[in-house]
């Protein structure tokens, strides 16, 4: 290798680029990270100001990446005339908008629930005809952590804001429920030559559309991983993807479906960080960077619990066994501000841990507790 990238720049500030900072920084790879909404270049690891716009970003970066598949396209285009961007705006244009996602999926035959694109409300309609209820009625674009969904359970008055966004112009798909047993997600790295590392299948659940729990790896799952490892293969080849990338699946317990995909470091990847070699923040850096990828190698098991709109006490912080990230972002309800990894071999060891963190839990990680040591009770049986 002719050359290391020293300078990573970031599309995007909230906490998966820090995080993605705080992975380089031990290849020796300084990121400088830009707001798109207000341009501001910050280091993501200190918060300090570089200075303002994307030309700032540029004079920090030899090449670029992105956070968040919701960032303005425009600025992509623009930023990958002057550096290289990985992923390419394939990958987020594909991955960006739940239609395109489809789109790809039906390319390589990979079952998803059915489905149906809306303009209106005849389409909508005929959506609630062919679909059934609950029906779940998604932005295609810019929804996230269940924002931007709507979920019909009968016939009957439409929402103003579901009829005013289609009046807008706004994409909606509608999607059949999935009666699934459980929620899984697969996730993997792809270099520049193509050469790929897998995650093993964990698994999450989610309250009110956000996640709060993930489990790694995903119990009894085994027997999905090769066909979760050929999905993920198959995507990320077919846009020449570099990078991490996500699949969210559905488990219906005789039948595996895909959710969405997303083509970066994601939530449910956070328990790389306690539970593998090498976590999914480094094997992202190293990929878009042309450093060999990480093959993760996974030791014992991990849970992941999301803190979700509360300021935690800090006791938090210092209880036993507990790896603690706080994204130093203001506290708003059903904002994820930070997460825990706890780690343990045996499932009765981990149901402990959850416990004794009960007392110094809010109303909203207290939800996240209960549903941690429920999934955990039964496990240890
Ligand atoms: P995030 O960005 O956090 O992944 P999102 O806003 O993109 O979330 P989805 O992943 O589409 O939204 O949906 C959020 C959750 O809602 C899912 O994880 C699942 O629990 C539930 N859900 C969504 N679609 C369906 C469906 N068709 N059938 C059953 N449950 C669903
Ligand atoms: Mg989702």
């Amino acid at each position: 290798m002719n050359h290391i990238t020293r300078k990573l720049g970031i599309i995007g500030d909230g906490q998966l680029g820090r995080m993605l900072a705080q992975a380089a920084n031990p290849l020796g790879i300084i990121c400088a990270a830009i707001n798109p909404s207000d341009g501001m270049v910050r280091c993501p690891l200190t918060g300090r100001e570089l200075g303002h716009g994307v030309r700032t970003l540029i004079s920090e970066s030899e090449l670029l990446t992105f956070e968040s598949e919701h960032i303005p396209l425009v600025m992509a285009e623009q930023l990958m005339h002057e550096l290289p961007l990985a992923p390419s705006t394939r990958s987020l244009v594909a991955m960006g908008d739940r239609l395109g996602e489809r789109a790809l999926l039906g390319r390589h035959n990979i079952p998803c629930a059915a489905w149906r694109e809306c303009h209106c409300a005849d389409d909508v309609r005929l959506a609630e005809e062919t679909l059934g209820y609950p029906l779940y009625l998604k932005r295609s674009h810019g929804g996230y952590d269940g924002r931007g969904q709507w979920r019909l359970t009968a016939p009957g008055e439409l929402p103003a804001d579901l009829l005013e966004a289609m009046a807008h112009g706004v994409t909606i798909l509608a999607e059949a429920h999935v009666p699934f047993v459980r929620e899984l997600s697969i996730l993997a790295a792809r270099g520049r030559e193509g050469q790929m590392v897998f995650y093993p299948l964990v698994e999450n659940s989610h309250h009110d559309g956000i996640l709060h729990v993930t489990i790694a790896p995903a119990p009894g799952a085994e027997h999905w991983q090769q066909t979760a490892n050929d999905w993920i293969r198959a995507v990320a080849e077919d846009l020449d993807h570099v990078g991490m990338l996500a699949i969210e699946l559905f488990d219906t317990g005789s039948a595996l479906l895909v959710n969405e995909l997303a083509p970066r470091v994601h939530n449910s990847g956070h328990w790389s960080q306690r539970g593998a070699s090498h976590s999914q923040f480094e094997n992202h850096v190293r990929a878009v960077c042309g450093l060999p990828l990480q093959p993760p190698q996974v030791n014992g098991i991990t849970v992941m619990l999301n803190v979700i709109g509360e300021q935690p006490v800090p006791a938090l912080a210092h209880a036993p066994g507990v790896q603690y990230y706080w994204y130093c972002k203001a506290p708003r309800a059903a904002r994820k501000l930070g997460h825990i990894n706890l780690h343990g071999h045996d499932y009765a060891s981990l149901l402990a841990q959850v416990e004794a963190l009960k007392p110094l839990a809010g109303p909203t990680l207290t939800t996240t507790l209960a549903i941690a040591g429920q999934r955990l009770t039964t496990l240890s049986r």
